[in-house]
């Protein structure tokens, strides 16, 4: 399998609840290579650029609102097929409904409140990682 990076990030649900630590853990065991790490608020604008393929569905602006609440850690992951992987890690979209073990069956609150975000393409990776 190829090395490949991908952008995960720990929302602010996950922040809030003080989870940061308990995420990277799974990092470091997966194992993927942490190549930078930021704490960051992100603004409205920002958020809704970041998630644009969602602009017009009716979730969009919860969805903004909800990612700009607090600060975020921006994590850039490196690996062996690092993208398929931290999907798998992070499960479902619906964190409600996520198996235990997967990062947003442990840690995420609902199908808004999902813990983290994980690109799930390359060409997505690429795009938020410029970003
Ligand atoms: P992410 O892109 O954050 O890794 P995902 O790829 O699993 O999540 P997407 O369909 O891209 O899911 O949705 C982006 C985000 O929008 C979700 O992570 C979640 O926070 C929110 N979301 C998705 N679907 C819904 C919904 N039906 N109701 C409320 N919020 C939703
Ligand atoms: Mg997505």
């Amino acid at each position: 399998m190829k090395t490949e990076r991908t952008l995960a990030i720990i929302k602010p649900d996950a922040v809030q609840a003080g989870h940061i630590g308990h995420i990277l853990t799974r990092i470091e065991q997966a194992p993927l290579r942490i190549v930078a790490m930021r704490l960051v608020r992100l603004d409205r604008e920002s958020a809704a650029n970041f998630y644009r393929e969602h602009a017009g569905r009716c979730f969009f602006n919860d969805l903004c609102q909800y990612m700009s609440s607090g600060p975020v850690v921006v994590i850039l992951l490196e690996g062996e097929g690092a993208i398929a992987r931290w999907r798998e890690m992070i499960g479902p979209t619906d964190a409600a409904a996520a198996p235990p073990g997967t990062i947003r069956g442990d840690f995420g609150e609902s199908v808004q409140n999902n813990a983290v975000h994980g690109s799930d393409i390359a060409e997505h990776a690429r795009f938020e990682i410029n970003f």
